[in-house]
């Protein structure tokens, strides 16, 4: 190979990449192959959506099947029926109140496709200055325009402008609830920000509330108990429309097909992507209440009820994968698997905390797990921690800012999870 130098990586540092460059070129089940040909335990689901693990069969054959028989037809003008099947599928998986699907290609896609129904939602009922959108620090939606400026993550929104008329909520990383094992007991009545921000702005000017359910990009931060349920009964009170983003949390990465039902707490929006297809080909999801979709019904028939697509929208090669993905979601009863060995997760999790000097926080939910370390001058612990687990310990995880990710394909055993888990903590305990 080159220089390796022509593929500007995302999310990456590049020059650092290229130095010593981690090269997979494999997959099956629960692990990757190195171009060394080294099998690595995928402690990530890929980047959270090979929830199925790898290289599963069926989702192969009905791709390839439908590639032979239709490659693609536009859903401009047109239908096709795979993507007719597909959205009833996701509406008979998804919490009652959610009846329309609007398909994307990925999270970001689904954000800013979520926002504008929002934002449409509210001008079709003559409430067109409500404009603002409110997120949280440390959320993360995405990279197109409206979810940078809705995001709340430094970085990503340092250099490019102001976006969206945008106000955040604060994140509800307390102190007082360092290692909770799930839902954090304290910091419920944070969501009353959301008052403050109303007060602030003034309820019609903002059309919609943005949250991760369970942040996980900025490093697992797991709603406390309550929380969510505040944050509803507020937006409901102020005519705000509530958008979960479920693009990590749908298909089963909490132990249940959405987060929403997981906390039972039920958005008017749900964004998602990724375990959509278990990461095969990019697809998104939207879905929406029949309160929000009737809105856009009143104009004549012959009228496009609302001025928004993608190329790829519905693309048959995507349905077919995530049509094979959701039934092997069923077949294999994979929520459930993921529900009966999230407490051994939670347990492996915790139990890397002791005794080790470095570990400031452990946050855990389902599947998904947060490992906050102590910072230190010079480079970065945590990408050396992450390096090592890969060269060394043959385990990919994610490290973001302080803190490792962990979000292992749903279908892990026990035992692969304790494995996982010493893996990360030897490593923790090699990195000073
Ligand atoms: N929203 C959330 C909550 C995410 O975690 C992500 C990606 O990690 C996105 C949106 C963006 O998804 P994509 O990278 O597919 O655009």
């Amino acid at each position: 190979m080159g220089e390796l130098d022509a593929f500007w990586m995302p999310f990456t540092a590049g020059r650092q990449f290229r130095a010593r460059p981690r090269m997979l070129t494999g997959a099956k089940d629960m692990h990757y192959v190195t171009d060394d040909g080294r099998e690595v335990l995928d402690g990530t689901a890929g980047l959270w959506c090979t929830n199925l693990g790898h290289g599963r069969e069926e989702i192969t054959r009905a791709v390839a099947d439908q590639m032979a028989q239709m490659d693609y037809a536009p859903s401009y003008q047109m239908g096709h029926p795979l993507a007719f099947e597909l959205a009833e599928r996701l509406v008979e998986l998804a919490p009652a109140p959610f009846k329309h699907v609007f398909f994307t290609n990925s999270g970001s896609e689904s954000v800013d496709t979520a926002l504008k129904i929002a934002l449409a939602y509210q001008n079709l009922r003559g409430k067109g200055e409500r404009l603002r959108i409110i997120g949280r620090h440390k959320g993360y939606h995405g990279t197109g325009f409206g979810g940078m400026a809705v995001g709340g993550m430094g970085n990503n929104r340092q250099r490019f402008g102001p976006g969206l008329p945008v106000d955040h909520l604060s994140h509800t990383l307390l102190p007082d609830n360092a290692f909770s094992r799930g839902l954090p007991a304290n910091g419920a009545a944070m969501a009353d920000e959301l008052l403050d921000i109303i007060g602030l702005h003034g309820a019609d000017t903002i059309a919609a509330v943005i949250i991760e359910p369970i942040s996980g990009s900025a490093g697992i931060i797991v709603p406390p108990t309550g929380y969510l349920e505040r944050i509803r009964g507020i937006c409901t009170d102020h005519d705000i429309v509530l958008i979960f983003d479920e693009v990590i949390t749908a298909f089963g990465r909490l132990g249940a097909a959405f987060a929403a039902e997981e906390f039972g707490v039920v958005p008017d929006i749900m964004t998602t992507a990724k375990g959509l297809t278990n990461g095969t080909i990019p697809m998104g999801a939207v879905l929406t209440t029949s309160a929000i979709h009737e809105v856009f019904m009143h104009a004549p028939p012959e009228d496009i009820e609302f001025f928004h697509g993608y190329t790829y929208s519905g693309h048959p090669v995507a349905c077919r994968a995530a049509l094979a993905s959701l039934d092997l979601y069923a077949r294999d009863e994979v929520f459930t698997h993921a529900r009966k060995v999230r407490q051994v997760f939670e347990d492996c999790a915790h139990e890397l905390a002791t005794s080790r000097a470095n570990v400031t926080d452990v946050r855990n939910y389902g599947l998904m797990a947060g490992i906050e370390i102590a910072p230190r001058d010079g480079p970065s612990r945590t990408y050396e921690i992450f390096e090592k687990c890969f060269f060394e310990e043959d385990l990919m995880i994610r490290f973001t800012g302080n803190v490792l990710a962990i979000s292992p394909p749903l279908i892990i055993s026990e035992a692969q999870i304790r494995d996982l888990f010493d893996k990360v903590g030897r490593t923790i305990d090699r990195v000073n």
